[in-house]
């Protein structure tokens, strides 16, 4: 098979197979083969690794993956795409392609039916509807077992969701979804992606993030559950003060939390958005 990731090629493969685009699944299609290669190698897979590839389309990047890695297993929900991928991937016998959706897979089952006791890398360029399902879902899971199953996540997302996930403290794009991957993972923000480089363009702004999974949280914590309730709680309402959101949503004494804040040298008109995962730890286990 020719390289896929080109217009011409993709065209070809499109109108073979009678292909119509389902913007319900967030089908956009690579088209820029320097882009999928590039994408691949900053992903540092080798020949050593499992790779799985969420939503592998026509198999645009599955097939640079195959070049790239020793194994690679590929979860697409729609059904009319699994003939199209056996037809591109008949020359890479080191994929597996099972049509699913991704949601209701289970990372322990992936791992134990299709691969060897080595953790998955995934690498996708992700249906953006589902980005955090899809990322949240596969850290909590693999927390559950023991933090075995995986080992980075490099993956496309839209660029506004990309941000929030690699925010700092202090700034308009911090919030749960940063603090909640960076309990799991320590995230970086690699690449932004114009939206000509896909067919057809999304009408969003695209980047590649980088999650590298933790064996150990970053932060130790008495009760992993309340910690997140609590995060949750701070940014419930960005505009009050950590204080006057903790106590509306979690019906906590304000006295308590302001003890809580002076225990970590912070003063009474604190916003969550400054509070660092460490901080959002030590509240946790004074409150
Ligand atoms: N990897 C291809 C590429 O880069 O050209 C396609 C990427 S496209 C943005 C997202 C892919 O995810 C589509 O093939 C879509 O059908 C698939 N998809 C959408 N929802 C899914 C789900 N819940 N589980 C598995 N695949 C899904």
């Amino acid at each position: 098979m020719n390289i896929i990731a080109t217009p011409s090629s993709t065209k070809e493969i499109l109108d073979r197979f009678g292909f119509s685009f389902k913007k319900k699944f967030g089908q956009n299609f690579l088209i820029d083969e320097n882009v999928v290669r590039k994408i691949v190698r900053i992903s540092g897979v080798t020949v050593d690794d499992t790779v799985l590839e969420i939503g592998p389309g026509i198999g645009t990047m599955t097939q640079i993956l195959a070049e790239e890695a020793g194994n690679v297993l590929a979860v697409e929900i729609d059904t009319k795409l699994i003939p199209v991928l056996e037809f591109t991937l008949a020359d890479c016998p080191n994929v597996t392609v099972i049509n699913n959706d991704i949601l209701k897979c289970k990372l322990k089952e992936l791992s134990d039916s299709y691969n060897s006791e080595k953790p998955f890398k995934v690498v996708a360029n992700l249906p953006y509807y589902i980005t955090t399902p899809i990322i949240m879902g596969l850290l909590e899971e693999n927390a559950v077992q023991n933090k075995k199953l995986l080992s980075s996540i490099t993956v496309m997302i839209q660029k506004e969701v990309a941000e929030r996930i690699t925010a700092k403290p202090g700034t308009k794009e911090y919030g749960v979804l940063s603090l909640a991957v960076e309990y799991y993972t320590k995230p970086s923000f690699l690449m932004n992606v114009p939206a000509n480089v896909f067919m057809p363009r999304p009408g969003v702004d695209s980047a590649v993030i980088g999650l590298e999974i933790l064996k150990e949280p970053p932060v130790d914590v008495k009760d992993e559950k309340k910690l997140f309730r609590l995060i949750k709680a701070a940014f419930a309402q960005r505009r009050k003060t950590f204080i006057n959101s903790v106590s509306g949503v979690l019906n906590v004494d304000k006295s308590v939390l302001r003890d809580a804040l002076a225990a970590i040298d912070r003063g009474e008109s604190v916003r969550g958005e400054v509070l660092t995962l460490e901080e959002f730890a030590k509240l946790s286990d004074f409150i």
